[in-house]
């Protein structure tokens, strides 16, 4: 297959899962983001997935040793996306920040490259418009935590071509991916169920029908998730979520409209594990 450079832009929850499996794949991955922060807490992540794999025996020292030297941690998007393949966009869910992130690409990458969004929500057609090659953008929607997950749910936006849609499904499965391909609207499929159970999760722990703890036992045991919504928002990121339902609530309507607690624990900065606190605090466990 042809595409061995990958850039995947946004080094947080998502874009460093995505570039560790990107390496384990064989990819050269560019992993870049605008804060070297966010690239040093990456990397001692990734750095742990790798420590956790070969404990486990899902990795030899060998594979190991060539995923990493095919890592490179960069702040600079106009340098890293200059040799790409194919770029895979992980920046927060706002359309303005993806906007000027595709745009720049657009700009720099060169005529061949295939753009994916990581987006869970928004539109592939929409942000394709923000480029001269709409029928190379495409959504490729990986889960949390992306190296246990085996789904890449692909969304196809209404100029994206068959190629495209073909190309991403190999770097998918070459990522040891199962696929599922959708046509565009908002949520997909997975957006949509999960934020509205999450969503409602918060209007009930508002209503004070029971503890967190209650609500994730109920959902786990009664109804055979494997995750309550409590456990499963702050592994995604509450600021995360509700900019998802800020726009399922633009798009869909009145069933999306974000409840006011999760807008209160954003506001306090409870905005999950990746802070140590969310509903949950993690602060104590060494976590
Ligand atoms: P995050 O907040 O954890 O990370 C985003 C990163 O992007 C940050 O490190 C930030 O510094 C960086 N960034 C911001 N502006 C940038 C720029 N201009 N150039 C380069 N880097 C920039 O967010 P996340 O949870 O990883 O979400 C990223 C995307 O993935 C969103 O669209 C989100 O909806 C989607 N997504 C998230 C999840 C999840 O469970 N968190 C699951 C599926 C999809």
């Amino acid at each position: 297959m042809k595409g061995h450079q990958l850039t995947v832009i946004g080094a947080g929850v998502m874009g460093r899962g995505i570039a560790y499996v990107g390496v384990l794949g064989g990819f050269s991955v560019n992993l870049v983001d605008v804060s070297e922060e966010a690239l040093q807490n990456a990397q001692q992540e990734i750095e742990k997935n790798f420590e956790k794999g070969l404990s486990r025996g899902k990795l030899t020292d060998e594979e190991a040793k060539r995923a990493r030297a095919q890592l490179n941690l960069i702040t600079n998007m106009d340098d890293a996306a200059k040799e790409s393949d194919i770029i895979i966009e992980a920046v927060p869910e706002r359309k303005e920040l993806k906007k000027s992130v595709f745009e720049t690409i657009d700009r720099v990458a060169p005529k061949k490259c295939i753009f994916a969004t990581n987006t869970s929500t928004m539109s592939p057609t929409e942000i394709g418009s923000y480029t001269n090659r709409p029928s190379s953008v495409i959504a490729m929607h990986f889960f949390n935590p992306v190296h246990k997950m085996p789904l890449v749910e692909i969304i196809r936006g209404l100029e994206t071509s068959d190629e495209t849609a073909d190309f991403v499904e190999q770097v998918a499965k070459r990522m040891g991916k199962e696929t599922v391909v959708v046509n565009e609207f908002p949520g997909f499929v997975t957006s949509r169920i999960s934020c509205l159970v999450g969503n409602e999760a918060f209007y009930m722990l508002q209503e004070g029908l029971g503890t967190p703890e209650d609500i994730d036992k109920a959902i786990k045991l009664g109804l055979n998730y494997p995750m309550g919504p409590f456990e499963l928002v702050d592994l995604v990121g509450l600021d995360t979520r509700l900019n998802n339902l800020r726009y399922l609530h633009n798009t869909l309507g009145e069933k999306y409209r974000p409840a006011p607690l999760l807008e209160q624990y954003v506001k306090s900065g409870r905005i999950g594990r990746k802070v140590g606190i969310g509903v949950y605090d993690y602060r104590d466990n060494g976590e």
